[in-house]
């Protein structure tokens, strides 16, 4: 917080979220079918042990299927668990437990059809699917209801089967709930970050400042009362549009908010944000405010006119008038701002390229 002279950059994300998430859940089917593929084999349910052969090569292939087409994985992840699920309770018996796993089906569906969404492909169909998983549940009532298992298991085991089961579906819904939870928080973050720096330049916006403002009681009578603000507008702005073009005001705004961003950082106590438009703030807060902040100005209009922007052939350079106003008697940020603005307005009419500052009695 102390230090928003470090840019804020949005993580760039290597695999997409479905590729990431998919892997987990692919590798824990792999990892349950196997288990199965033993179980059925020492029961002796031979035709459940070849399906869980079949589920094992299923899910070995499956990671391949899920980086060339998402839907394609989920499509066959959805049949392949209710195939099994019908399947298990048709030759060992509702007693089994094997039903439970369609509970886990519904929030793994809700989550995937999340996942690739925000990777940018379109819906996952989660409510087709859900429908899909309730009419499999039923499928597996009426089994249940009309036919003996093809192979009854002792009661003993069939009593482990479904402890085992019943808990392998608790916790599934227990990570997937921590999961979901975990995005939430996560895309909460993203949208305060969003929300509180500018896209263009990356700096903080106003937002940002405000919140600032009222976290370290700047300016008020029971928190911090010396600080100084300095608003930065570029010179002739609108001529270097009208000649260049936006795209080139652009990169003129991206070198003076660089600028600003490595001065803010190199200093104590000072942060630096995009004002509005063309317009930057800098403040500073605490011993010397007003100085340090004078000083430090200076040395940005400086740096801004021996810069140059490069732009297809042409070479850009612009200056920047500057307002700073200081207090040590915690006054209201929208006065001080006002102050400083007129400050700006003065450098302004006064020739451009320079830094007028106020401080002291009022
Ligand atoms: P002055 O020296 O008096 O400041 O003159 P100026 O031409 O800079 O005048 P003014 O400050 O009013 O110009 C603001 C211009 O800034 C107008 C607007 O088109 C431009 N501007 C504001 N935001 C952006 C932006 O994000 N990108 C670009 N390229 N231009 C912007
Ligand atoms: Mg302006
Ligand atoms: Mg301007």
């Amino acid at each position: 917080m102390t230090e928003n002279g470090k840019l804020y950059q949005p993580q760039k994300e290597e695999t997409t979220l479905t590729i990431q998430w998919g892997s987990r859940v692919t590798e824990m089917m792999l990892l349950m079918h196997t288990a199965l593929l033993v179980f059925f084999w020492m029961l002796g349910v031979y035709p459940m042990m070849v399906v869980n052969i079949f589920s094992v090569i299923i899910y070995g292939a499956e990671f391949r299927v899920l980086k060339k087409n998402a839907g394609l994985y989920l499509g066959i992840y959805i049949v392949e668990v209710l195939i099994h699920m019908t399947l298990a309770i048709a030759f060992v018996g509702w007693s089994s437990g094997f039903q439970y796993y369609v509970f886990a089906m519904i929030p793994v569906m809700f989550f995937a059809d999340h996942t690739v969404r925000k990777d940018g492909n379109s819906s996952a169909h989660p409510v087709l699917f859900s429908t899909l998983a309730i009419l499999a549940f039923l499928l597996c009532r009426w089994i249940a209801q009309t036919f003996s298992p093809v192979f009854p298991i002792p009661t003993n085991i069939a009593f482990w089967a479904n402890t085992i089961n019943g808990v392998a579906i608790l916790l599934m819904l227990f990570v997937f709930s921590i999961v979901y939870i975990h995005r939430i928080l996560e895309i909460e973050n993203e949208l305060v970050a969003n929300a509180e720096f500018d896209e263009l330049t990356k700096l903080p916006n106003r937002h940002y400042l405000d919140r600032l403002m009222d976290e370290q009681k700047i300016g008020a009578a029971d928190g911090i009362a010396e600080y100084a603000v300095a608003i930065l507008d570029i010179d002739n702005f609108k001529k270097v549009n009208d000649r260049f073009g936006h795209l080139a005001g652009d990169q003129v705004l991206k070198k003076l908010a660089g600028i600003l961003a490595r001065s803010a950082a190199d200093h104590e106590n000072v942060f630096a944000a995009r004002w509005g438009g063309e317009e930057f703030m800098l403040l500073a807060i605490r011993d010397d405010a007003y100085g340090r902040l004078m000083d430090m100005t200076e040395d940005v209009r400086r740096q801004l006119e021996r810069s140059v922007v490069h732009f297809d052939y042409w070479q850009i350079v612009v200056t920047a008038s500057i307002g700073v106003s200081g207090t040590t008697e915690s006054l209201h940020f929208k006065d001080l701002t006002e102050e400083a603005d007129k400050c700006l307005y003065e450098a302004k009419g006064s020739g451009k390229n320079k830094v007028i500052g106020k401080y002291g009695e009022r």
